[in-house]
């Protein structure tokens, strides 16, 4: 199958941030200070935190779990979607990152929506599920260390009410998933999971060549 996918030129990514890009202030100036961070190719691209804002607004979520902070571009990008009684489970296991993160959220107001939990997202992941927490949240987002994806992939699904969207980043892992010379952990690991993910009939699924690959999949009633 030839591609049919637009081929993006810096100039026509211009000409869309140019015509629908909508960042507020606080995002500009979080990812300005981050696009300095030696690791700054860590976080999302406005125009998808744009689009996980809507997606947002769309399905009326509430309660969303995050797993991998970095500097806080797309917690404070969902937090500012939410209602006020919106709620954000944050994890990461990086204090220094962490802590541009919550200037950030501070200065934006969005502090008391967003828990930081700073711990191997697995156990936080299955403290939420001992404490009660499945079936509880409305949306889930994947952008953490690729090797356990399949078991924050797991575990959200438990964590997900029943018609609950998860999100995973970096599933086309800047084209080493296509390349079966690449057998390094990481592009293994999202290999794995993208081929499961294609048979699990527990999901409904769209995989979008957005940024460096978003997997959308809604958990299935
Ligand atoms: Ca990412």
């Amino acid at each position: 199958m030839s591609s049919r996918i637009l081929q993006m030129t810096e100039a026509l990514y211009g000409y869309l941030h140019g015509v629908s890009l909508r960042e507020p202030e606080i995002l500009a100036r979080l990812r300005a200070e981050t696009a300095r961070h030696p690791r700054a190719g860590m976080q999302i691209s406005p125009e998808q935190g744009q689009f996980m804002r809507l997606l947002i607004e769309l399905l009326d979520v509430r309660r969303i779990v995050e797993i991998g902070v970095f500097t806080g571009y797309s917690g404070l990008s969902m937090a500012l979607a939410l209602p006020p009684d919106g709620k954000l489970i944050a994890c990461d296991v990086s204090e220094e990152f962490t802590q541009v993160a919550r200037r950030y959220w501070r200065e934006a107001g969005v502090a008391d929506r967003i828990e930081l939990r700073l711990a191997p997202a697995a156990e936080t992941l299955d403290r939420l599920i001992a404490d009660g927490g499945a079936g509880g949240f409305d949306l889930a987002f994947i952008d953490a260390d690729k090797e356990n994806y399949d078991a924050y992939y797991e575990k959200c699904l438990v964590l997900l009410r029943p018609g609950g969207v998860l999100l995973i980043d970096n599933v086309l892992w800047s084209g080493r998933v296509a390349r079966p010379e690449d057998t390094s952990r990481d592009t293994t690991a999202l290999r794995a999971l993208n081929e499961k993910l294609h048979r699990d009939e527990r999901i409904s699924l769209s995989m979008l060549p957005v940024g460096d690959g978003l997997t959308i999949a809604r958990k299935r009633p």
